[in-house]
């Protein structure tokens, strides 16, 4: 902006009005991504602290966009929230994976008892077709439900507590596994843990990072762990880098991780 009334204020105006402008011209970009295929997903493993076994991966998206190469994720899936294409993109997602894990399970060379997460987020939880979606993507592929394990943040927790009590009931019911993602950066991480039942906790990278020699984040860790497991859920920790890393998660009981140490996200 030309007026610039209170001061100080116009130094920001410039990466503001960039990120504006990088809005405006996204948001019809990502509605033409949906419908023109650009969407990929690429998946990352989640590995046996214990054994290096691959007990799982998890699936995360990413946009090929014809220009521009491919964008991450946290460049546009708060744009999808905001601008509610997170729904369209989020049945997307769940009806890809799907098909992927099916598509897997016909090639009998594979281990077929691997759990697929998918991050789901706030809006798409709480929409009221999704769980028709998750339905549909099981029965059009044929997927086992305890194939898929949907991972929700604390965000996607915050509001309407009674419809989320609703929905992760339901998703027991038929057998879908949930994993609360991100643990320890929201605002009462303990509160979820007490108020509803997931059957794993992931562990936020920030807390996993150089956890070899940060005696502090050793000790965050080591409580979570503890009580994740007296609430009988499993723990994987996340952003996994160094052995030493793994050493340490498993003096501390962990018994799943993830990281650039086991393998970055890829194709199928
Ligand atoms: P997240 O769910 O916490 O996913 C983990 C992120 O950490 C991924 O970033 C992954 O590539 C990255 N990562 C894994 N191991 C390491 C490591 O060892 N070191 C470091 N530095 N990073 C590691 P990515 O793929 O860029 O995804 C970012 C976020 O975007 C995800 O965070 C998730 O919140 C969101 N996201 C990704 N895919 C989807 C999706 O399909 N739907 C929705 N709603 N959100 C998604
Ligand atoms: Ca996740
Ligand atoms: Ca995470
Ligand atoms: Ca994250």
């Amino acid at each position: 902006g030309q007026v610039d009334i209170r001061g100080g204020f116009k130094i920001f105006d410039d990466t503001i009005h960039q990120a504006a402008m990088r809005r405006l011209e996204l948001e019809p970009a990502l509605r033409q991504a949906l419908e023109n295929n650009q969407l990929i997903m690429h998946y990352q493993p989640i590995v046996s602290l214990e054994n290096g076994k691959i007990k799982g991966y998890e699936a995360l998206v990413r946009w090929q966009h014809p220009e521009k190469g491919i964008i991450m994720p946290d460049e546009f899936i708060r744009l999808a929230e905001e601008t509610g294409l997170i729904i369209p993109l989020g049945a997307w997602v769940i009806h890809e994976v799907c098909r992927q894990v099916a598509s897997w399970q016909k090639d009998k060379s594979r281990d077929n008892h691997l759990t697929i997460s998918v991050n789901v987020s706030a809006h798409q939880f709480t929409e009221p077709a999704f769980l028709s979606v998750i339905q549909s993507a099981l029965q059009k592929s044929g997927v086992q439900s305890t194939c898929i394990s949907l991972e929700l943040t604390e965000t996607a927790l915050i509001n309407n507590s009674q419809q989320v009590t609703e929905v992760l009931d339901e998703l027991r019911r038929i057998k879908v596994r949930t994993s609360l993602d991100d643990f320890g950066t929201g605002y009462c991480s303990l509160n979820y843990l007490h108020r509803y039942p997931f059957d794993t906790l992931k562990i936020d990278q920030s807390f996993v990072r150089h956890i070899d020699s940060n005696p502090r984040n050793q000790a965050i860790v080591n409580s979570t762990i503890e009580l994740a497991h007296r609430l009988g859920m499993q723990v994987v920790a996340e952003g996994i880098e160094t052995e030493a890393e793994v050493e340490t998660l498993k003096q501390l009981n962990c018994e799943y991780g993830q990281g650039w140490f086991y393998g970055q996200p890829a194709l199928s």
